[in-house]
């Protein structure tokens, strides 16, 4: 389903869920790494397996973590999932703006390049062949990249065990996202495992980086206030001012 929002209404959503009182919820500061307990988050089981777990925001952008989960969730897991669609790879080639095209464009042009070095028996065009080649391809790998989000495997009902929500810091603060658990015990092991990087959003940290985004917010008001004045001030120079200029000027020269 397509999501609508744009990354600071995401965003904004995030941090208003963020607050004291669930004890599902952890937000987490991540710059530092994050930690998850050794048991499997969707049935509490020993975990002697991982799966990298990605998730799609607003923006398409894709972030994600390397989860441990136990061996019979993970096979329930890939069970779960939707049959891969078996064009992935040129839709995510493909898909975007002109920048692919252009790409296959120049790709086909160094083709016809080789080709000819090949037929022609050309170290010289060969080695002319790979400048083409190497745009071409980083144009194409730039595109595929950028789609990296079509890649990404929905949540089955095992992987929902774990949702986080990417970065939803506001200026001055450091990275933090808010993590929710389906199981309280396991939300319990993972704020005990990050006791140290937890985030409080009420916290002297959250209250540091208010005060820095006031002060900020103040100084581009003083900023603004000056240029008005001065605006205002040359609007009435020629009006006003410059007329009572004169007439003093006049009465001193006398
Ligand atoms: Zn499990």
């Amino acid at each position: 389903m397509p999501d609508h929002r744009t990354p600071e209404q995401y965003k904004t959503e995030q941090r208003d869920k963020a607050g004291p009182g669930d004890p599902l919820l952890v937000p987490v500061k991540t710059g530092k790494g994050v930690e998850f307990p050794g048991v499997c988050p969707a049935c509490g089981a020993h975990a002697d397996r991982a799966l990298r777990v990605e998730r799609v925001f607003p923006g398409r952008v894709v972030h994600g973590y390397r989860i441990p989960f136990c061996a019979k969730c993970l096979g329930r897991h890939r069970e779960l999932l939707p049959a891969r669609d078996p064009l992935l790879f040129f839709r995510r080639l493909l898909k975007g703006d002109g920048t692919s095209i252009g790409g296959l464009f120049i790709c086909a042009v160094a083709a016809y390049f080789t080709k000819e070095a090949v037929r022609t028996l050309s170290p010289v065009l060969a080695v002319f062949s790979l400048l083409p080649w190497a745009v071409g391809g980083s144009l194409l790998f730039s595109v595929w990249r950028k789609n990296h989000y079509l890649a990404v495997e929905p949540a089955t009902q095992v992987t929902a065990a774990v949702e986080f929500s990417g970065d939803v810091s506001r200026e001055f603060e450091p990275a933090w996202e808010v993590f929710q658990f389906r199981d309280a015990g396991y939300a319990t092991r993972f704020r005990a495992m990050n006791a140290l990087r937890l985030w409080e959003p009420g916290g002297e940290e959250a209250r540091d980086a208010k005060r820095s985004r006031d002060r900020k917010s103040r100084r581009n008001s003083y900023l603004m206030y000056c240029l008005l004045a001065v605006a205002l001030v040359f609007a009435l120079w020629e009006e006003y001012l410059q007329p009572i200029y004169q007439a003093v000027r006049g009465w001193l020269d006398r």
